[in-house]
């Protein structure tokens, strides 16, 4: 990717800080999503504080936010009912005990009411842990090695999965039977035997594949709409397909549902789709932007963790901060009429996006499905890693961040990330994002 190096204006203050956190902190950042070289050129914006739908950096510039924390926080920033939980808890309770307290299994019920699949559910911190024991779980349940995953996804950087996120094509082999590619050394070697990467979409090479190989294949690990190449959504019937043959031969399905979970729908991706996987993992739009994950499935397959066979664990997890901030955002997400609203927002957001690029003559597709999209600048569509590298338009999607933060609205510069609409959005909000657009729009055509 070719960054164009233009320094970002009215930034100062967040260019000396960036320049004395890189002392001492590795690239300046503590996240890899953070770094110069995920998009954020020539340094991150160093942020002040976010209230609601809107972000403000340290020079003081105010953005409209549709980074949202990259996803968790979903019902906007310092959602009050999460701060009082989460107060009320530290100050009334404690923060964490390694015993259990009444509140886990409250929430435990609130997620199994809202996501039919899951009979019950463990939580963990991130949705990196809620992925690796999704796989472990499932290797133990059907005692066989192999996972599929699909290129362009990101399911954690634990070193089981963090394979063919975005590998050069170079390196990738085939398009019908990609190799797996680490994300960087490191990796153990031997890991990549365990994996399959198959092309996103495909339901042809995935009912060859396990037709072929079913009897060795644990699971299928998919993100329900690919969410870490952009917004790609699934062609219809593909979603279906993978649950009838994974049915058919015995193997898992987990959905990974970081993104999509309570976004979505209380009852995520599934919902909107209609279709039960095994095992499902949440996390960001679980907890209000507090860090809690969850993993819940099938009882037949939870019944390994119940008796131990397969052991989850960790000092923080379910600890009592996690746990108030997510029944208090969970119980403000099942609010009648939340997700309504929030679809109709980001309706309006993404016909009006579309609307104004391309009536300034621009190739694009805005992709997206409730509270969730992505600019593409393709002639296109889009509908797997492949198409993503070879046909869309990574520099026109730089001018367009570019133009947009100048204007004051805030997303990932990543065109493989996404624009995330939060309960806290208003009409105001699309008003001034969509005359941000067209004017950026005009100035690129
Ligand atoms: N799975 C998906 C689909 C994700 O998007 C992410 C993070 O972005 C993860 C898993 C990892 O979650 P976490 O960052 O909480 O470890």
């Amino acid at each position: 990717m070719n960054f164009i190096h233009k320094p970002l204006t009215r930034t100062t203050n967040s260019a000396a800080l960036f320049d004395a956190a890189r002392q001492v902190i590795p690239g300046g950042v503590n996240s890899t999503a953070r770094a110069q070289w995920s998009g954020w050129m020539p340094y991150p914006l160093f942020v002040d504080n976010g209230n609601g739908s809107r972000l403000q950096d340290v020079d003081g510039n105010q953005y409209v936010d549709y980074l949202l924390g990259l996803g968790p926080m979903i019902l906007g920033h310092r959602p009050s009912g999460v701060t009082r939980a989460v107060v009320d808890f530290i100050e009334r309770r404690g923060t964490i005990f390694a015993l259990p307290t009444a509140e886990e299994a409250v929430l435990a019920e609130k997620i199994i009411a809202a996501v039919p699949s899951v009979d019950q559910v463990r939580l963990c911190n991130t949705g990196t842990e809620a992925v690796l024991y999704a796989t472990r779980l499932a290797r133990a349940f059907t005692r066989r090695r192999k996972v599929i995953r699909f290129e362009g996804m990101y399911h954690g950087f634990s070193d089981g999965v963090y394979w063919s996120k975005h590998p050069a094509l170079a390196k990738a082999g085939p398009d019908d039977r990609p190799n797996p590619v680490a994300q960087g050394p490191g990796m153990p070697e031997g890991v990549e035997e365990n994996l399959i990467i198959l092309p996103w979409n495909d339901a042809d090479i995935l009912a060859d594949v396990i037709g072929r190989e079913g009897d060795e294949i644990a699971a299928v690990l998919t993100e329900p709409v690919m969410c870490n190449t952009g917004c790609i959504l699934p062609k219809p019937g593909f979603l279906e397909t993978m649950r009838t043959l994974t049915q058919e031969r015995g193997i898992v399905l987990i959905f990974d549902e970081v993104i999509t979970g309570f976004r979505l729908g209380l009852g995520g991706a599934q919902e909107r789709f209609g279709i039960r996987p095994d095992l499902t993992v949440f996390a960001k739009g679980l907890g209000g932007g507090f860090p809690v994950a969850a993993l819940g499935g099938h009882a037949d397959i939870m019944k390994l963790v119940a008796d131990g066979t397969v052991s989850m664990a960790g000092t923080y997890t379910a600890n009592g901060i996690a746990v108030a901030a997510a029944n208090a955002a969970l119980d403000e997400l099942a609010r009648p009429g939340t997700y309504d609203r929030l679809d109709r927002i980001s309706d309006i957001l993404r016909e009006g996006l579309e609307a104004e690029l391309r009536a300034a003559g621009l190739p694009v597709n805005v992709v997206g499905i409730g509270p969730l999209m992505q600019v593409w600048f393709a002639e296109r569509p889009i509908e797997n890693y492949r198409d993503a590298e070879r046909h869309a338009d990574q520099g026109l999607f730089r001018l367009w961040w570019e133009g947009m933060l100048e204007r004051g609205v805030l997303f990932h510069p990543g065109a493989y990330e996404n624009l995330f609409v939060s309960t806290a959005h208003t009409a105001e909000d699309i008003v001034l994002t969509l005359r941000a657009a067209r004017d950026t729009a005009v100035a690129l055509a």
